[in-house]
């Protein structure tokens, strides 16, 4: 019987453990930390043996082949050890991948790939085809695969796990967008980052199709200098696109081999030109799949959104309350104000990636009336927007920076949380840094 050794029995190693259960394998699962107590319970039903708050070498290194979670980096000793033994180390979608005939739609890039994601999704669905979501979201893609199989998976992919694919291919690829991100993990060096980014094509052949936004310069470049073996299908608001999506006149124009979707702008439900884009990368999937005209476009018109993105919450006095947690970089903070409509009282900070502001000062000149500082160490804040804004407060809390916005702001004005920042500072994550604004929103 081949062994597989699990590391990490998170939701991707629990998943890939119940598949490679099912498949044949003895699996040993094996953490570092402390395994929940939800993920115990599986692995007690399905009579998988595991190990927590440490690794114990000999067993890991009795392996034929290791799936190693997305957040163990390449670098720590025990899997420089498994190479040196030359013992596979995979991912979690690589294994997950070679145990079903299904067709993929991988999905990537800085910012936009949950949305996409799930907008591509929901328009398939909604298509009729029986197809599932998986990657850095909801349920683990192994456990997908060895519960409830389909024909079709929308996969939302980080960089970190395309690290970790060998000969996944995705059938149709998409990249939303590259900027600096996640650095660390790659030696601070932005090409490393980048070249992650398009391992997403590296497996692809002259059948498949790589969609992508063509007025993103560093997508473009290296597109240039590294020609892609796939059907190009790329993107832009700015040129028209021979075939791929473009804009003209506000409509979005979708034309592949002659065939032809048109939709104006003002149709979508989701609100910005960030979601001009990833409604025409979903979109041109879903024409590459042969979903009916009438039913993409009604899915784009009544797509509810997704939580923690330019998420409206109240309107409080005519003054708009969204939440923008998930915008932990600048560039997602660029497109958020970039859609805001009125003048705006903007709550930013929290743990910041080497934030470079620049990109913003023109939309901060034009939009913001007043900034709350919300985090451990504002100073790089307030150095960087000192000369666009005069009203900069620091807070300490949410519920403060909530209050101050709601004294400043008035009529037909937004308060936005988008924070351009991590949010490990005084949050868990951004999901309780958006439920915390959410709360002390409606406590107003
Ligand atoms: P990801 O899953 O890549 O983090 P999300 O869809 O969760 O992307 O969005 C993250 C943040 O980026 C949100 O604040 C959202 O408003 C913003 N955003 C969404 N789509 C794009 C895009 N295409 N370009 C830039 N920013 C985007």
């Amino acid at each position: 019987m081949k062994k597989l050794v699990v590391l990490g029995g998170g939701e991707s190693g629990v998943g890939t453990a119940i598949l490679g259960k099912k498949e044949g394998f003895d699996v040993f699962v094996s953490d570092k930390g402390v395994i929940t107590e939800k993920y115990k319970e599986v692995l007690r039903n399905f009579e998988i043996e595991w190990e927590e708050q440490k690794h114990t070498e000999a067993k890991v290194l009795e392996a034929d082949v290791v799936m190693k979670s997305p957040g163990i980096p390449d670098t720590v000793a025990l899997v420089k050890r498994l190479r040196e033994r030359e013992i596979p180390v995979i991912s979690e979608i690589e294994f997950a991948a070679n145990h079903t005939s299904a067709m993929f739609i991988g999905i990537t890039g800085s910012n936009g790939k949950t949305t996409t994601t799930m907008l591509t999704h929901h328009i398939l669905k909604q298509g009729g085809l029986n197809v599932n979501m998986a990657g850095n979201i909801g349920d683990s893609f192994a456990k997908q695969v060895a519960e409830n199989d389909a024909p079709y998976y929308v996969l939302e992919l980080s960089s970190f796990q395309l690290d970790g694919i060998k000969d996944f291919v995705p059938h149709i690829a998409i990249l939303t967008n590259i900027t600096p991100d996640h650095l660390d993990r790659y030696d601070y060096k932005f090409e490393n980052y980048i070249a992650s980014k398009f391992r997403i094509v590296m497996n692809q052949n002259e059948d498949d199709y790589f969609i992508y936004d063509a007025d993103d310069e560093v997508i473009t470049q290296y597109i240039k200098k590294n020609p892609i073996r796939s059907r190009l299908l790329p993107f832009s608001l700015t040129k028209k696109i021979e075939n791929g999506a473009y804009l003209e006149d506000n409509n979005i124009k979708i034309i592949i081999d002659n065939n032809e979707i048109i939709m104006p702008t003002t149709d979508l439900s989701l609100k910005g030109n960030h979601n001009v884009k990833n409604a025409m990368a979903a979109a041109t999937v879903s024409q590459l799949l042969k979903i009916r005209k009438t039913t993409i476009r009604e899915c784009l018109e009544n797509f509810h959104g997704v939580e923690h993105r330019l998420e409206s919450v109240l309107k409080i006095n005519n003054v708009q309350y969204i939440n923008d947690s998930k915008a932990t970089n600048v560039n997602a903070t660029f497109y958020a104000l970039d859609a805001m409509k009125s003048a705006t009282v903007w709550i930013v900070g929290g743990v910041d990636k080497g934030n470079d502001y620049t990109e913003l000062f023109p939309l901060v000149n034009e939009k913001v009336k007043a900034i709350i500082c919300l985090g451990v160490d504002n100073s790089k804040i307030i150095n960087a927007f000192g000369n666009c804004v005069d009203n900069i407060v620091e807070t300490q809390s949410m519920k403060e920076a909530v209050n101050m916005a709601y004294k400043i702001a008035e009529r037909n004005e937004s308060v936005l949380l988008s924070p351009a920042c991590a949010s490990f500072d005084l949050f868990k994550n951004y999901e309780e840094r958006g439920r915390q604004f959410k709360e002390a929103v409606r406590e107003l």
